[in-house]
């Protein structure tokens, strides 16, 4: 889709409510150009690989997080994250649970004045490192509110994002329950991890995955019951984040303190 289109479709679904019989006109007037647009944005396909054999998903080890920040700039250097210090398609947060039982998070890498709070040492009951990212949930509310069908599940477990036909309405980021999604500063279309799909579909491990010093991030093929995660399932106690929103996330987590939302 062009950028003049994008920005008239844009113009149309911002100014119009989603909902009801105006909401439903808006739809009807995107439908036919992000149709159009189909062809030029095609998704991707490599030869000798197909998604239907797989099924991939993201386990993580709390205790092991060391919170380095490795993964968080392997990912921004791999995949063109703007430096700035609020662009992430993955983040490492800090929690600290107070002696007086208050839970302060922050986000490892910002500068002390950029911090809500800094805690002392003292005040300090224990702390723990929580690496986030995009759960490429089975039930994405994202892929649910896109107007122009930019952004869609693959048949192997990733939820990606066209940005050739995305008109930076920002749905999206407002529907994702994680804070998962941004909008680029430069391309104005919204962005977010892809499990490092470009990685994924020649064998390669997602770029986060395969920095971690100490293998807290675990990438794998839940269709493949010799996968390093099918075996991190099966060992450990897993949560997910957000259970009550029936999302389905699929970054899986073992050791999970239940402060973290
Ligand atoms: Fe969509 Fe957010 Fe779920 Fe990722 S975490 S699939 S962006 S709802
Ligand atoms: Fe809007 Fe997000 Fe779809 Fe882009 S991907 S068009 S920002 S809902």
């Amino acid at each position: 889709m062009d950028q003049d289109k994008r920005d008239l479709l844009k113009g149309l679904i911002l100014f119009i409510p989603a909902g009801g019989v105006i909401g439903a006109l808006a739809k009807a007037v995107a439908a036919p150009a992000a149709a159009a647009g189909k062809e030029a944005s095609a998704r991707p396909e490599t030869p000798g690989y197909d998604p239907t054999n797989h099924y991939y998903g993201m386990g993580i080890e709390v205790g092991k997080c060391i919170g380095c920040n490795r993964c968080v700039e392997a990912c921004k250097q791999e995949n063109d994250v703007p430096r700035e210090p609020f662009f992430f398609r993955t983040w490492v947060e800090r929690y600290v649970i107070k002696k007086d039982r208050s839970v302060v998070v922050e986000t490892v890498g910002l500068k002390k004045e950029k911090r809500k709070e800094v805690v002392d040492q003292e005040d300090t009951l224990r702390s723990f490192f929580i690496p986030k990212l995009c759960n490429h949930c089975a039930n994405p509310p994202c892929v649910q509110v896109c107007p122009v069908d930019a952004t869609w599940s693959t048949e192997d477990g990733a939820v990606l994002v066209d940005k050739n036909r995305c008109i930076g309405c920002r749905y999206c980021i407002q529907a994702c329950p994680y804070g998962a999604r941004y909008l680029h500063p430069e391309t104005r279309t919204a962005d977010k991890c892809t499990f490092c799909y470009h990685r994924v579909v020649k064998g390669l491990l997602p770029a986060c995955v395969e920095v971690c010093p100490t293998q807290a991030r675990i990438f794998g093929d839940l269709k493949s019951q010799a996968s390093r995660l099918v075996r991190f399932e099966r060992m450990n106690k897993i949560h997910v984040l957000k259970p009550d929103l029936n999302t389905q996330p699929k970054v899986y987590y073992s050791g999970l303190d239940g402060e973290v939302r």
